[in-house]
């Protein structure tokens, strides 16, 4: 595997690659790699002819008392991981090769950046938008791989990718999970034994909606309701938001008519974890 800092010195590749008609699969990450992000280099290993994997804990996305300066790092574990799993390149580049002295230009995704997780943390997609939107530009790929569990993220990139015309496949991959169903994260390392122990209640919170609207509750407000009840029976999750929208313009819905994004988000003494589950009516699930 081959491993890159410079931005121009992977630009010169994708655009070598593209001129010999060589498939590009983009897999953008912020490092601390775990099973979640490697079931996007596996699919984009499967799809591509050549795997690009960034990794940059990208400034611009974190607020001003976020978590930047201790979001966890282990550049040599993800190397040997990346490694293993076949990727073909790794770009990490230094923050003043991607933000260098001057940089002025920002991507805002008008509405959908204030919604979810954009309402919680402003300038957070705006910091997202820009960033993918430079990767795309660099990388060139044919295929851009992102995690479900970021679902207001997909949401966002999607409608920036379609928006800008990027001539790209956005690949959405499903959510890898611990094994009592907590969505894998690199933010799971900051839990205390008992908030970690807690934190299965988000996954709970989806399954309890899910089921709900099986049994036949189809109104948005009641699912709304059962995520609201069942996170706030658990005293270590502070509840940030329960919402039952559309997935693409994350707007509110009063009836799951179409598919459907239950999303939660809840902060575990300092750490501020989301999931979510999509429910559809039959006659959506049936469709490819
Ligand atoms: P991050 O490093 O947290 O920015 O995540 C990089 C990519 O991995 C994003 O597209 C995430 O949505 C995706 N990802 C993170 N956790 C998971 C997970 N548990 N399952 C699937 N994808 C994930």
């Amino acid at each position: 595997m081959q491993v890159l800092t410079s931005t121009t010195a992977v630009q010169s590749r994708a655009l070598d690659l593209r001129a010999s008609e060589r498939s590009i699969g983009l897999v953008p990450t912020m490092g601390a790699l775990h099973e979640g992000h490697l079931s996007l280099v596996r699919a984009a290993r499967r799809e591509n002819d050549v795997v690009l994997v960034s990794l940059f804990v990208n400034p611009t996305q974190f607020g001003p008392t976020e978590d930047l300066a201790r979001y966890p790092r282990d550049l040599e574990g993800d190397r040997q991981k990346l490694e293993d799993e076949g990727a073909d390149i790794l770009w990490r580049p230094p923050a003043e090769e991607v933000y260098p002295p001057g940089y002025q230009t920002y991507i805002r995704v008008e509405d959908l950046e204030t919604r979810l997780d954009g309402a919680t943390r402003p300038g957070h997609f705006r910091g997202v938008a820009t960033v993918v939107s430079k990767l795309f530009h660099v990388c060139l790929p044919h295929r851009a791989y992102f995690g479900q569990k970021d679902a207001a993220q997909v949401a966002v990139i999607r409608r920036l990718a379609q928006d800008l015309n990027f001539p790209l496949r956005v690949v959405v991959c499903p959510i890898v999970r611990e094994p009592d169903g907590l969505a894998m994260s690199s933010r799971n390392a900051y839990l205390s034994p008992a908030d970690r122990q807690a934190a299965t209640v988000l996954y709970r919170s989806l399954q309890a909606a899910v089921s709900l609207y099986h049994a036949g509750s189809h109104a948005a407000e009641s699912l709304r309701q059962c995520l609201i009840a069942a996170i706030s029976s658990e005293p270590r999750a502070k509840l940030d938001y329960a919402a039952a929208v559309d997935p693409d313009t994350l707007q509110p819905l009063d009836q799951v008519t179409r598919p459907t994004l239950l999303a939660v988000a809840a902060w575990f003494g300092g750490t501020r974890l989301i999931d979510n589950a999509v429910v559809a009516p039959r006659a959506h699930s049936l469709l490819p």
